[in-house]
């Protein structure tokens, strides 16, 4: 039978970036039934609101959900529909792997971590206000609780066992946050005396940062709040070689979205010139799941071996921007059918391509 999924096309490039990972997906052979619904701009357009209940309730049947980005506006207009789906959908768990793929456009080709954010409370709560009339203060509240403490560090540390990862660590910045800070820190301590064959250390998100890019090697799993989670999401996403190649996936206790970290760059829209490879693989996070792990393997290594080669590279990987030797750029379709031809070629007899060996000494 086939897995019925939402798919939300999204703002911006998610048009384009989900047509790609739906013509890789068509090249597994799995038999997915796609239920094709509208958030952000288009649905504004159509039905007057950015996050329609039809969304809603479509991801609740199918409790599975392939989302490519959608707009927020800045400072003002309508609130963000990520961070309301997340929070109507309990998404607590935002799993964000940071993966070097054939050490493509980084410096750090031994870049293989994830961060493990929670993603329904913090500072996205979505309790804020101006103080004053006049506008010259405003408050935003960010609400931490102990039940999304201990559900996000627990999964963080499922993760690891299962994944086989070598460590947690606990992100958080306690001595300034004292109570918010504090609450998170403790449930961290908590929760690692329940797994004694994970090692864990904590560290203060500051330093972290600037620990992850010097030596990025040093970290494996990483669990945070909601806005630190955001933030060195984004950096993983650097280390590993750019937001176009960086994957994402929201956990809830009964459905999954998968969707890329990186937004709806507005400015790429309608070009045809976007990274597919992070809405590609969303979609592998997306078939592991749903139990098709040779399919997901495939993909996986049809995008290790477009990117390796180097002949089908979208701006972002082709470019002077690059670390490697620059090649003519090439098309988000193009790239997206350079890895759909060789889906099905791949051979799975063959060693899984590693990332540098020594990331997990
Ligand atoms: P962005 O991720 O959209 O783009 C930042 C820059 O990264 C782009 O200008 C581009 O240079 C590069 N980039 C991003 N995706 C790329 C890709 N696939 N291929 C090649 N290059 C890529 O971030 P932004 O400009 O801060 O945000 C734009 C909009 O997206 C905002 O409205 C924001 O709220 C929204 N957003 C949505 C999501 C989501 O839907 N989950 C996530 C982040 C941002």
């Amino acid at each position: 039978m086939a897995h019925r999924i939402t798919l939300i096309p999204g703002d911006g490039i998610g048009p384009e970036v989900t047509t790609a990972a739906l013509r890789v997906a068509e090249a597994t052979g799995v038999s997915l039934d796609w239920e094709v619904v509208q958030a952000g701009e288009v649905a504004i357009r159509e039905s007057g609101t950015a996050l329609p209940e039809a969304v809603l309730e479509s991801i609740r049947r199918n409790r599975l959900a392939l989302k490519g980005p959608i707009t927020t506006p800045i400072g003002s207009g309508f609130r963000s529909v990520n961070v309301a789906l997340r929070q109507q959908l309990d998404l607590f768990a935002s799993v964000r792997p940071a993966r070097a793929i054939a050490g493509a456009g980084t410096r750090f080709p031994e870049t293989d971590l994830v961060v493990v954010r929670e993603a329904t409370e913090g500072l996205y709560s979505g309790v804020e206000h101006w103080v004053d009339r006049e506008h010259s203060a405003a408050e935003t509240v960010n609400v931490i609780t102990r039940k999304a403490c201990d559900r996000i560090t627990k999964f963080a540390f499922e993760l690891a066992r299962r994944e086989r990862r070598r460590k947690v660590t606990g992100v958080h910045k306690a001595n300034i946050m004292k109570t918010t800070g504090a609450l998170f820190q403790t449930a961290f301590r908590e929760m690692a005396q329940q797994y004694p064959d994970i090692p864990s250390d904590e560290r203060l998100v500051d330093n972290a940062c600037m620990q992850l890019v010097k030596r990025p090697s040093e970290y494996d799993v990483i669990v945070t709040t909601n806005l630190f989670g955001d933030i060195l999401s984004d950096l993983c996403a650097g280390l590993a070689g750019g937001l176009g190649v960086a994957p994402g996936a929201l956990y809830g206790e009964s459905m999954a979205l998968f969707e890329p970290v990186h937004g709806s760059a507005p400015k790429y829209a309608g070009q045809d010139r976007a990274n597919p490879v992070a809405e590609i693989l969303s979609l592998e996070l997306l078939l592991r799941h749903i139990g098709e792990a040779e399919a997901a393997e495939r993909v996986f290594r049809a995008v290790w071996e477009t990117i390796a080669e180097r002949q089908v590279l979208t701006y972002d990987l082709a470019g002077p921007g690059s670390t490697d030797q620059p090649v003519v750029a090439s098309s988000c379709s193009a790239m997206a059918a350079e890895i759909a031809r060789r889906v099905p070629l791949v051979d799975l007899s063959r060693p899984r391509p590693a990332y540098h060996p020594s990331s997990k000494s």
